[in-house]
C-alpha cells in the first residue's frame, strides 16, 4: 500500500518512529538529555547552521519531541508543530510572533480567560495594543472590526465556555485579502474533528493537556502551522522565551496520540447522550452543546467540524444558589474540578471563581447564574453516567 494513502489513525500509531535505531523498541525512548556531543569543530559548526532541526540543546530540539510534534503536525495537516510547556506558553508565543508594537487585535468575545487577560491586561500595557472584542458569529463583525494597524485575528472556536463558533473559512479568507495573520485556538476540537490550518488559518494553538494527553497527567500545549512561520517562531519566541515541552511530557503525549481518535469517538457518543438527557430533563432550562440539533450554530458546525468532543454547559432552573449546591456536591462520578478533556468525568460552575470577584450586581450584569454548570464527559460507561446526574438533579427540590 502507498504511504501516502495511509489513514490517520496508522498513522498516529506508527508515523515518525524509527524503531530500528531504538533497538526495535516498540515505543520509542525518553531522550533525557539536556546537549548533544559532536565529533568535531565542523559537525557542530554545520549543526549551527541549520538550528531549526538539528539537536544541540534540547530548549531547542530533543527527539523525543520530535516524534510528538511530527505526529500533531501531520494529524492538523500543518508543516511544522512546536510543543511548549503548557498552553499558555503556546498561545503566548504564537501572539508574540503576530502582534506588533502600537498594533491592534481582533478577539471573540469569551476568550478563554488567560489568553483575554495576556491580550487585556498584559500586552495592551506593555506593547500598548489596542483589542476589539467581537461575538464573531458573523464574517461581517471580523470586517467592521478592521483597522489600518490590525494584526491579528484571534479565533476560539467552539469557545470552551459558551461554545460559540466563527465562520473558520470566511474570516481566514477576508484576514488573507487584509494581509492580517490568524490564529485559532483548536483545543475544544482538537486536530481529529476540525482542521482550521486546511481553511486558511495561519496558526493553530491547542492545550494539549486537554484531549491530545488525556489522561490528566500532562500540562503543554502546541503551535502549528507553515515551515516559515514555525520556524520564526523556534528562532524566537521558543529559544528565547524558553517555554520548551519536557521529553518525559512529549513522550506521554506520543503515548496519547495511539489512542486519540478512538477516545474522541467515545467522548462524542458519551457527550451526545448526556447532553440529550439533559436537554429533556425537567429541572435543566439550557444545554449548550454544538453537536446537538437545537445548538443555535448547528448548520455551520456541521459545515466545518467532523464531530463534536466531550465538554459542554448546562443551567439548572433553580435560581437558588442553595439548591444548586445540592446538586453539585451530590454527584458522585462527576468529580469537581477544573480542566477537562481527560478519562474522567468533570464539573465546575463559573460562579465558583465569579463570585468571589464580583458584586452580585456585577455577577448578574455577566449573564451568569449560579445554576450554570461546565462538565467534562468522560470515558466511564454512559448509563453509570447519566444516572448519576439523574440522581444529583433528584436532590433539587421543585
Ligand atoms: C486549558 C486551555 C488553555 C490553556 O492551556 P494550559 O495547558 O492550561 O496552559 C488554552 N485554551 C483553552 C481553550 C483551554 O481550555
Amino acid at each position: 500500500m502507498n504511504k501516502k494513502e495511509r489513514q490517520i489513525e496508522t498513522e498516529l500509531a506508527h508515523f515518525a518512529e524509527d524503531r530500528a535505531i531504538y533497538e526495535g523498541a516498540v515505543v520509542p525512548p525518553i531522550f533525557q538529555n539536556s546537549l548533544f556531543t559532536y565529533e568535531s569543530w565542523d559537525d557542530i559548526s554545520n549543526a549551527f547552521d541549520d538550528r531549526t532541526n538539528s539537536y544541540i540543546y534540547s530548549r531547542g530540539n530533543n527527539p523525543t519531541v520530535k516524534i510528538a510534534q511530527e505526529k500533531i503536525a501531520k494529524l492538523a495537516g500543518g508543516e511544522r508543530a512546536l510543543l511548549f510547556a503548557s498552553g499558555m506558553a503556546a498561545v503566548s508565543a504564537a501572539v508574540l510572533h503576530c502582534v506588533q508594537k502600537d498594533g491592534h487585535v481582533i478577539a471573540i468575545k469569551n476568550l478563554y480567560g488567560p489568553a483575554n487577560n495576556l491580550l487585556l491586561s498584559y500586552l495592551q500595557e506593555k506593547m500598548n495594543l489596542s483589542i476589539t472584542f467581537i461575538s464573531g458569529k458573523e464574517v461581517a463583525e471580523f470586517e467592521q472590526a478592521i483597522e489600518s494597524n490590525t494584526n491579528l485575528i484571534y479565533l476560539e472556536s467552539p469557545s470552551s465556555g459558551v461554545f460559540s463558533l466563527q465562520d473558520i473559512k470566511g474570516v481566514a479568507a477576508l484576514a488573507k485579502k487584509h494581509d492580517i495573520k490568524t490564529m485559532i485556538d483548536n483545543t475544544w476540537s482538537t486536530p481529529y474533528f476540525q482542521k482550521p490550518l486546511c481553511m486558511g488559518v495561519d496558526l493553530e494553538v491547542h492545550s494539549c493537556s486537554k484531549y491530545l494527553s488525556g489522561h490528566s497527567d500532562v500540562v503543554a500545549g502546541v503551535v502549528i502551522g507553515s515551515k516559515q512561520r514555525v520556524n520564526q517562531i523556534f528562532r524566537r519566541e521558543y529559544e528565547w522565551l524558553g517555554g520548551r515541552i519536557a521529553p518525559m511530557d512529549a513522550w506521554l503525549i506520543i503515548r496519547s496520540l495511539r489512542t486519540l481518535p478512538i477516545r474522541l469517538k467515545a467522548h462524542a457518543s458519551n457527550a451526545l447522550k448526556v447532553a440529550t438527557f439533559l436537554e429533556n430533563h425537567p429541572k435543566v432550562e439550557k444545554v449548550n452543546y454544538p453537536g446537538l440539533k437545537s445548538f443555535e450554530q448547528y448548520e455551520l458546525g456541521q459545515k466545518q467540524m467532523s464531530g463534536y468532543s466531550g465538554l459542554l454547559s448546562f443551567r439548572l432552573k433553580t435560581p437558588d444558589l442553595k439548591e444548586v449546591k445540592a446538586f453539585f456536591n451530590g454527584l458522585k462520578i462527576f468529580k469537581i474540578g477544573v480542566s477537562w478533556g481527560g478519562h474522567e468525568s468533570l464539573i465546575y460552575a463559573l460562579a465558583i471563581s465569579y463570585i468571589k470577584e464580583m458584586t452580585p450586581k456585577q455577577f448578574d450584569a455577566t449573564g451568569l447564574a449560579f445554576g450554570d454548570m461546565r462538565i467534562s464527559v468522560g470515558l466511564e460507561h454512559v448509563h453509570d453516567l447519566i444516572g448519576d446526574l439523574e440522581q444529583a438533579l433528584q436532590l433539587i427540590k421543585e
